[in-house]
C-alpha cells in the first residue's frame, strides 16, 4: 500500500547561538529525514523576543522562519522528529517561552485537526504570531490558515514587527 502524503507547515525559532546557522542546520536535517519530502523553507526574519510578560527588547533577537513540507509520517511520529532535531541543537525546557537554541513548532498537519496532551494542530498561536505569519506570507502569498482565514489579511491585523534577514551579512 502508498503511504498517504500530508502537506505540513512547521515554523522554527532560535535567539542564542548562531541562530541562523542553527535553524539551516535543522533544516537542512529535516530536509533529508526519511518520510519529509519537498522541503522548501523560507527567508528568516527578526523579531523581539516575545516572553511570558510581552516583547522584551533587552532579551536576544530571535529568527523566525517557516518550511512546508510533504510528509508521510503520522502527527506524533513527526512531532518525535522534531523534537529529535531541537534536542540535537541544545534545546533546552526551563522557563515557558524562554530564550532558546531552537524551536520547532507543527502549525500545520494537512486539514487535521489534533488536539491531546502532546500535540495541539493547528497550531492555537499562529494566528497571532507575525514571526510566523510573515515568512509564511513570503513562501505563499496566497496562503490560507486553516480556521482563521488569509493569512495577509491575520498579518495585517496583528500587524508586522518583524524585519528581513540578510544570511550574507552575517555569515
Ligand atoms: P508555543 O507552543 O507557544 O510556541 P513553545 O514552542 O516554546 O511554545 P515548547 O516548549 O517548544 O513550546 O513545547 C511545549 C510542548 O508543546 C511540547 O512538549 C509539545 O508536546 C507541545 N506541543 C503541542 N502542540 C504542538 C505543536 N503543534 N508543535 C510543537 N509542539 C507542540
Ligand atoms: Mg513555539
Ligand atoms: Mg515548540
Amino acid at each position: 500500500m502508498i503511504a498517504q502524503v500530508f502537506p505540513v507547515l512547521l515554523a522554527f525559532g532560535a535567539n542564542l547561538g548562531d541562530r541562523g546557522e542553527t535553524i539551516r542546520a535543522a533544516q537542512a536535517e529535516l530536509a533529508e529525514a526519511a518520510g519529509l519530502e519537498h522541503f522548501t523553507p523560507s527567508p528568516l526574519r527578526e523579531t523581539v523576543a516575545l516572553t511570558m510578560e510581552g516583547p522584551d527588547p533587552d532579551a536576544p533577537r530571535y529568527l523566525n522562519g517557516v518550511a512546508t513540507a510533504e510528509t508521510t509520517l503520522r502527527p506524533h511520529e513527526l512531532l518525535d522528529l522534531l523534537q529529535s532535531v531541537e534536542a540535537a541543537h541544545g534545546r533546552e525546557r526551563s522557563v515557558r517561552w524562554g530564550d532558546r537554541t531552537l524551536d520547532i513548532d507543527l502549525i500545520l498537519y494537512g486539514g487535521r485537526v489534533i488536539k491531546d496532551e502532546r500535540l495541539t494542530v493547528p497550531h492555537p498561536r499562529a494566528h497571532e504570531r507575525d514571526f510566523v505569519l510573515a515568512p509564511w506570507l513570503d513562501l505563499d502569498p496566497q496562503a490560507v490558515l486553516m480556521g482563521h482565514g488569509r493569512v495577509s489579511e491575520l498579518l495585517a491585523r496583528v500587524g508586522d514587527t518583524t524585519r528581513p534577514f540578510t544570511e550574507d551579512s552575517h555569515a
